[in-house]
C-alpha cells in the first residue's frame, strides 16, 4: 500500500455457529465485497465452516474477491449442530474462551501480512469494525476492550427482538413467566402488539416449565447490550416490521433494515451481472431431484414441508404429520433432515425415509430457495424459522406454521394475525388438525391467503430493488462504514 493512500475499510463479520445465522450473514459479507472494495474477515466456527466447504462453493463464490478471507475458531464441541438450548449454550460458553484470542489479535493487528491460505495475497488493513451477531456478547466485550466500533446484527424478525426488548416490563407487570396453561391469555406490555399477543406467541422459554436458570437475565443481558452499539442491521424490511421497527427506533434509532437478503444479493449480482446467484448455502448436501419431481406437478399443486436445520421431532410427531399429510390427499416435498429425531436410539419409519411415496417426495436436505420458487409450490408447512419466513413470502407462498423455539412463535403469530399470510398450528400436533389445515390452505382458503402473498411479495421485491428501502439502507451502512 502506497504512503499516504487512503486504505479500504476491513470488517470482521461474526455469526453464531448456526445455518439461520451464518447464511444471512454470509449474504450480508457477499453484498459489502459486491458493492464496495470493503475487505471482509469472516469467523466461522470450524465445525459448520468444514460442512459448509462440503456442500458449498465457497470458492467461486467468495474467491472471486481479493478483500475476502475466512477465518476459522475451533468450539471443541465436535462437529454436531446445536439442537437445544443447552447445546446453545455449551456454544455460547465454549466461545467466550475460543473467540477470544482471535478477536483480539484480528483488532489488535496493524497491517497484518496473509498467507495464501487466509485466501488474500498482500496486506490487510486494520479492522475499521465489528459485525458481530447480536447474541455474541463476548465479540462486543473484546472490540470495546480494543477500541473497535460495533454493530449489532440479529438474524431474528425485529418484532421477536423487540418482545425480547420488552421481557424487563413484563416481568414487572407481572406477565412472565407463566405456567404452561391460560396460553391464550393477553400479553399487555410489548407496545405495538397488545391487541394480538397471546402467552403462547412468546418465546417458548418464558414457560415456566421450559426456564433454565438465568434464563431471563441472560436474554435481558444479550438484548440490552445492542445500545452499546452502533447501530442494529435486521433481515427484514420496512414494509413488512415498519410498525415495530418504529418503536424499537425509540430506544435504538439507528436501524438497518437490509432485507430480504437472499433476495438483494440476487437483484445485486443480477444487475451488475456478476454471475448467478449461488444458491447452495446448506451444511447437508442437497437432493435436487426433488426439482425434477415438482416440474412433473401441476401448478401451485404441491405442499412444501420443512422444519429447518435446527429443530427436532418425536417419532410420534413425525408419524402424525406423515398421516395428516397423507390423508389431506395433497401432493407434499417434505425434507427429513438425517438428525431430525429427537431421540437418538429412535428409528424413521421406512415411509418417512427419501424418495417418493403415497403423494409426498421426500429428501433429507432440498434447495429451499429454488423450491419456493418453483411453480408447482403452492404452500409451505414451516417452523417459521425467519429465514424460512422471508424465503416463502419473498415467493408469495402461504404458511402453515408449526414453531417451536426462539424467534418462531413470535413470527408465527406474525404470519397468521398480522400479515394474514396463512396458519398457526402452534401447540398442536394431530394428524386431524393438520389434515384440515392442509385442505384449507390449499384448498378452500387458497384464494384468500394468495392474493396477501402476492401483496405482500410486491412490498418484500420493492423494498430491495434500486432506490427501495432496503437498497437505501445498505448504502447507508457501506457509507457509515466508510466514515469511520
Ligand atoms: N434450508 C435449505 N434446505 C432445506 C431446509 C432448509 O436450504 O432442506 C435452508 C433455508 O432455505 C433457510 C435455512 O435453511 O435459509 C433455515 O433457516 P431458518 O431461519 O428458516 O431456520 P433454522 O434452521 O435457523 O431453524
Amino acid at each position: 500500500m502506497e504512503q499516504g493512500a487512503r486504505q479500504p475499510p476491513h470488517v470482521v463479520i461474526f455469526p453464531f455457529p448456526a445455518l439461520g445465522h451464518v447464511h444471512p450473514m454470509l449474504n450480508l459479507a457477499e453484498l459489502l465485497s459486491l458493492s464496495s472494495n470493503i475487505h471482509v474477515t469472516f469467523i466461522n466456527a470450524l465445525s459448520i465452516h468444514n460442512r459448509l466447504l462440503r456442500c458449498t462453493d465457497l470458492q467461486s463464490r467468495f474467491g472471486r474477491f481479493p478483500g475476502f478471507r475466512f477465518k476459522t475458531i475451533n468450539l471443541g464441541l465436535g462437529d454436531g449442530l446445536p439442537h437445544s438450548s443447552d447445546d446453545i449454550m455449551a456454544v455460547l460458553k465454549s466461545l467466550r474462551t475460543t473467540a477470544k484470542p482471535l478477536l483480539k489479535e484480528l483488532f489488535l493487528l496493524d497491517n497484518c501480512e496473509l498467507g495464501t491460505t487466509d485466501k488474500i495475497i498482500g496486506q490487510v488493513p486494520p479492522v475499521t469494525c465489528l459485525i458481530s451477531d447480536g447474541i455474541l456478547i463476548i465479540a462486543l466485550e473484546v472490540a470495546e476492550e480494543c477500541g473497535i466500533p460495533t454493530f449489532h446484527f440479529r438474524t431474528s424478525s425485529a418484532s421477536s427482538f423487540w418482545a425480547y426488548y420488552c421481557i424487563p416490563q413484563l416481568i414487572h407487570a407481572g406477565e412472565l413467566p407463566f405456567s404452561g396453561n391460560d396460553l391464550d391469555t393477553p400479553i399487555a406490555n410489548v407496545k405495538g402488539m397488545e391487541s394480538f399477543l397471546r402467552r403462547r406467541d412468546l418465546p417458548s422459554f418464558c414457560r415456566v416449565d421450559n426456564l433454565g436458570e438465568g434464563a431471563f437475565q441472560c436474554v435481558m443481558s444479550v438484548t440490552l447490550s445492542t445500545l452499546r452499539t452502533k447501530g442494529l442491521i435486521f433481515n427484514t424490511f420496512e414494509g413488512l416490521e415498519g410498525p415495530i421497527l418504529d418503536q424499537i427506533r425509540v430506544d435504538i434509532p439507528n436501524l438497518y433494515t437490509i432485507g430480504p437478503l437472499h433476495a438483494h444479493l440476487k437483484n445485486k449480482l443480477a444487475s451488475e451481472s456478476k454471475g448467478k446467484s449461488i444458491s447452495s448455502n446448506g451444511l447437508w448436501e442437497e437432493d435436487r431431484s426433488c426439482l425434477k419431481w415438482l416440474d412433473e406437478q401441476p401448478s401451485r399443486s404441491v405442499l412444501y414441508v420443512s422444519f429447518g436445520s435446527v429443530i427436532t421431532l418425536t417419532k410420534h410427531e413425525l408419524t402424525e404429520f406423515w398421516h395428516g399429510l397423507v390423508n389431506s390427499g395433497q401432493q407434499f416435498l417434505w425434507v427429513i433432515r438425517h438428525d431430525v429425531i429427537k431421540d437418538k436410539d429412535d428409528v424413521l419409519e421406512v415411509e418417512l425415509k427419501e424418495g417418493r411415496k403415497e403423494n409426498g417426495y421426500i429428501v433429507s436436505w432440498a434447495p429451499q430457495e429454488e423450491v419456493l420458487a418453483h411453480p408447482s409450490i403452492g404452500g409451505f408447512l414451516t417452523h417459521s424459522g425467519w429465514n424460512s419466513t422471508l424465503e416463502s413470502l419473498y415467493e408469495a407462498v402461504p404458511m402453515i406454521c408449526w414453531p417451536q423455539l426462539a424467534d418462531q412463535q413470535v413470527n408465527s403469530r406474525f404470519v397468521g394475525e398480522v400479515w394474514k399470510l396463512g396458519l398457526d398450528l402452534k401447540d398442536t400436533c394431530g394428524r386431524v388438525i393438520i389434515e384440515k389445515m392442509v385442505s384449507e390452505l390449499m384448498e378452500a382458503r387458497r384464494n384468500e391467503f394468495l392474493q396477501r402473498a402476492n401483496e405482500m411479495t410486491k412490498l418484500a421485491r420493492a423494498s430491495v430493488s434500486e432506490g427501495g428501502s432496503s437498497t437505501r439502507n445498505l448504502d447507508r451502512l457501506i457509507q457509515d462504514i466508510y466514515s469511520i
